[in-house]
């Protein structure tokens, strides 16, 4: 009898998994397995949001294998000890994955994959998480894109539009009659200890059942106005597909063949979209060939740009959604509450930091990894480089985000920042981005007492504009 043991990762789904179908189409039973490995993705183990989500999700996986014939058996890591101790109790002859992109997690992979080989088996892994593979796509001189446009352009060339999800999740899986011990989800300890998590378990559903929820929602009420709801904080205009995408519960194939079916009716809206999949593609080709920028900027010139002395980073008060600045505050309550922020005050709340506040962009991006649920390394990595003016096609450094303009373009009826920022909601809209410059009369009627109810600006925004663009003169002129 021949026995498959399926490594899960970041792929916890059923349906257009390539390394499950695999395995099925191999014959014989199957033997899903989960390693708990934290400490062999080195600094970039999983946050603590990520790990509330991993919780949940390998619960709803757990609980579709087992519905299916097939419970899910969970590890410790090393990984391979792991792998190698579940082969030899099973039986197993062939052992399949889906691959997966970080620096560490490739060097791991590549080491087991021979060392399984070595020892008879027969070892196979697929693309589950991106449309085309990172070195799949590459310019005329056969190096990899640092410019957006033209990745995406070949990329489209090359079919990454035109790829069709897998078949849909199989009803029954073959077991094996008597599966080998296992851990508990619980067991792995992965929810945090203080319950600051109410917050997510209100917001999402983690799993292949909230991941397929979500998308369905989108392409009905939010796909086809995409490209105008995008910029909005304030309204549900985007997917929030990114922590089901991260964790695999959806894959990138399934999300475009819904869209493209939604193609007819929301043709602007879909377009849009697609390229926001491409610039997730677009972050892992670079990190797939810039291995080292999780923590060095691609552009090097950047690593002798002159920052603030860090006892005088309002660090703190960035964090916890207390600068004085509202659309920046509002954004960092909500990724603290909901374990996800929108897009554009990603943008704005890392401008701030690296830019106005010349913080090291890593502090930013490690918070960040603690704290979002769809903590990416390939998507963070880029997001932040990118604002921070030292990454690929990087917004140039003198573009800073200035926050208040920002909130008065983008949240124009105030609804986000009275949403996250309730200590300010009865401000009116022309004063709600900027409370300081609100006469003493208009502050007393809103009820809002300066530094009693909510801070000044920790940060003049022209003169540290000024400063960081001082300070981006001392690297210009280097090659
Ligand atoms: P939608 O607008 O619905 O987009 C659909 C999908 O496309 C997303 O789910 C995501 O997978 C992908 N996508 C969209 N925009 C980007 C982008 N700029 N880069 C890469 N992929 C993108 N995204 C993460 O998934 N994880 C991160 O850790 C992360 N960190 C970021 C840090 C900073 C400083 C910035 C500026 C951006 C970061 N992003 C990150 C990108 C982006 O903000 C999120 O992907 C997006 O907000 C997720 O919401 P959504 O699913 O509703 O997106």
């Amino acid at each position: 009898m021949s026995i498959t043991l399926i490594w899960f990762r970041r792929d916890l789904r059923l349906e257009d998994n390539p390394a499950l179908i695999h395995a099925l189409e191999a014959g014989g039973r199957i033997l899903p397995v989960y390693i708990h490995a934290p400490e062999e993705e080195g600094e970039w183990a999983p946050g603590a949001a990520a790990r509330w989500w991993l919780h949940h999700s390998l619960q709803a996986l757990g609980g579709e294998l087992a519905r299916r014939g097939a419970p899910l058996v969970i590890r410790r890591g090393p990984s391979r000890t792991a792998l190698e101790a579940l082969v030899r109790e099973s039986g197993a002859q062939r052992v399949v994955w889906n691959r997966l992109y970080d620096p560490a997690v490739i060097r791991r992979d590549r080491e087991i994959k021979a060392a399984l080989r070595e020892q008879g088996l027969e070892v196979k892994s697929f693309n589950a998480a991106l449309l085309m593979e990172p070195w799949a796509v590459s310019n005329r001189s056969g190096q990899p894109y640092r410019v957006f446009t033209p990745f995406w352009k070949a990329s489209r060339a090359l079919g990454a539009e035109r790829q069709s999800p897998g078949p849909s999740a199989p009803a029954h899986l073959p077991g094996l009659s008597g599966a080998p011990a296992t851990e508990s989800v619980e067991a792995l300890d992965l929810l945090p200890h203080i319950p600051w998590d109410t917050g997510l378990a209100a917001t999402w559903q983690p799993g292949e059942a909230g991941a397929r929820q979500a998308l369905a929602r989108f392409a009905e009420k939010a796909l086809e106005d995409y490209d105008r709801g995008r910029d909005r904080p304030g309204r549900t205009g985007t997917s929030r597909l990114s922590p089901h995408l991260h964790f695999g519960e959806i894959g990138p194939r399934q999300v475009m063949a819904v869209c493209t079916r939604a193609r007819e009716r929301a043709a602007g809206g879909v377009d849009r979209f697609l390229s926001e999949l491409g610039w997730r593609e677009f972050a892992h080709h670079l990190l797939f060939h810039f291995p080292q920028t999780p923590t060095r900027p691609l552009d090097r010139r950047f690593e002798d740009l002159p920052l603030a002395d860090p006892r005088e980073v309002p660090f703190e008060a960035w964090c916890h959604g207390r600068t004085g600045l509202p659309i920046v505050d509002a954004g960092m309550r909500e990724l603290w509450h909901t374990g996800w922020m929108h897009n554009r005050v990603r943008m704005i709340t890392a401008s701030l930091l690296t830019k106005n506040l010349r913080a090291p962009w890593l502090e930013g991006a490690r918070w960040f990894w603690d704290t979002l649920v769809d903590a990416d390394l390939a998507a963070n990595t880029l997001g932040w480089q990118w604002t921070a003016g030292c990454g690929a096609d990087a917004a140039p450094y003198f573009r800073i985000f200035n926050p208040v303009l920002q909130g008065e373009r983008f949240d124009a009826a105030g609804d986000y920042v009275r949403r996250w920022v309730p200590e300010l909601a009865q401000l009116p809209d022309r004063h709600l981005h900027r409370p300081w410059e609100a006469p003493a009369a208009v502050l007393r009627a809103a009820g809002v007492d300066l530094d009693r109810d909510y801070p000044r600006p920790v940060v003049d925004l022209a003169e540290s504009r000024r400063a960081a663009l001082a300070a981006f003169e001392h690297i210009k002129a280097r090659p």
